[in-house]
């Protein structure tokens, strides 16, 4: 009965990272330098505090947009951290960021209705916009340093636009939208009455203090911002799937319900946790992040593979455009004759690039590193 489901569905395709992943994993002695998966053990506090909270019994249904207290701690850390004004009735607790996107995305889309995505980009965002039956619309920043400017969004906007989707630090790039780019977006975003949604996972781990944020420096703009967090990368909680939405009321108002719907509420017992979690302090994880990015560039450099630097994130993302090989060639070569794996830019809309994680060891990074190094160096005898 395959041929009866949903074709956009069917035509959906099945995520690339977790296939080099799984190349990777299947060759022995292979470095693996793909996932966005970090290495540190979630905070203990945090882990304590699910235990205290099945001690209370806590396990039964909760509001469906969370718990009234992790509401409130989300309201207060975006407003104390981020200068954002987001009430705690502007709040949904999600499962992860993930649902947060869909629940934006789906929420605000109809069958036609087209979105804006600065590429390279997570590859969710494609596969959403998809499923919805809307119309994806890359803006390829590759040749203006993952940068954007209003010319080439006015480019892309037509009379369907619905949204912009803004992610920075941005996965694969680890590059961070600077102020310009902002005011580009802001512009278009007014002039065409456009969403902007947010996907701001990565904001606490970024490498420069003063990193500008739409969110932040557009507070005129709430009614049409939709901000995506998660607890996943900045706590080291990617298996606990929780994240969250920040939205003007009556858009959150409306939004509700596909949560309520589709999930109902996230798990009882992890709200206490998440209010513990908003309490811990990043910066020693996003310190180790930063020495290893600056090791990675370093690396890179001495290889001789171009790379704009990533202020923040852990990802880096070097050109490999002058082996002339396609990303997807060069990843697989590199996996079998060299034993290190990264994630090829196609995945990302971005050929002519590798995706190299941090989220590893550093001795692994080292070792991985420098047999790319070395792998560069054969392309190179190769003539290529
Ligand atoms: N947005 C971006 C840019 C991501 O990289 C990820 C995870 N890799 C997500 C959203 C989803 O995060 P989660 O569902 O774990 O919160």
């Amino acid at each position: 009965m395959e041929h009866r489901l949903n074709p956009r569905l069917v035509a959906s395709p099945r995520s690339a990272i977790r296939e080099f992943a799984r190349l990777a994993a299947e060759t022995p002695g292979c470095i693996s330098l793909t996932l966005g998966e970090p290495d540190f053990p979630t905070p203990p506090p945090v882990c304590a505090a699910v235990q205290e909270s099945l001690d209370r019994g806590e396990t039964h249904y909760i509001p469906n947009n969370g718990s009234p207290a992790l509401c409130r701690a989300i309201a207060a850390f975006e407003a104390e951290a981020h200068g954002l004004t987001y009430g705690p009735d502007e709040v949904i607790v999600t499962v992860g960021a993930t649902e947060g996107l869909f629940t934006a995305l789906t929420g605000m889309l109809e069958p036609g209705d087209e979105v804006i995505v600065p590429t390279p980009a997570f590859v969710l965002y494609q596969c959403i916009v998809g499923l919805a039956g809307g119309g994806f619309v890359p803006v390829d920043t590759a040749k203006t340093g993952f940068q954007l400017s209003e010319a080439q969004l006015r480019a892309a906007v037509t009379a369907k636009t619905k949204a912009i989707v803004l992610n920075s630090p941005n996965n694969p790039t680890g590059c961070v939208l600077n102020a310009e780019s902002l005011a580009a977006v802001a512009q278009i975003a007014r002039e065409f009455d456009l969403f902007v949604i947010c996907d701001e996972v990565y904001r606490q781990l970024c490498y420069t203090p003063e990193i500008p944020q739409f969110s932040t420096r557009y507070p005129d703009l709430k009614d049409r911002t939709i901000v995506v967090q998660s607890f996943s990368k900045p706590y080291a909680m990617t298996g606990w799937r929780v994240g969250y939405l920040l939205a003007d009321g009556p858009v959150k108002r409306q939004l509700e319900k596909l949560h309520q719907y589709d999930v109902v509420s996230t798990v009882s017992f992890l709200q206490e946790a998440c209010v513990t979690a908003l309490r811990q302090d990043p910066t020693p994880m996003v310190e180790v992040y930063r020495r290893r990015r600056d090791f990675a560039l370093a690396r890179l450099s001495e290889i001789g593979l171009p790379v704009v630097r990533p202020e923040g994130a852990f990802y880096i993302f070097p050109d490999i455009t002058a082996f002339g090989l396609s990303s997807a060639d060069f990843c697989r070569r590199m996996i079998q004759e060299a034993k290190v794996a990264a994630v090829p830019g196609f995945c990302f809309g971005a050929e002519g690039h590798i995706r190299l994680s941090y989220c590893c060891d550093d001795a692994v990074l080292a070792e991985g590193l420098a047999r790319l190094g070395r792998f560069v160096d054969q392309l190179r005898e190769e003539g290529r």
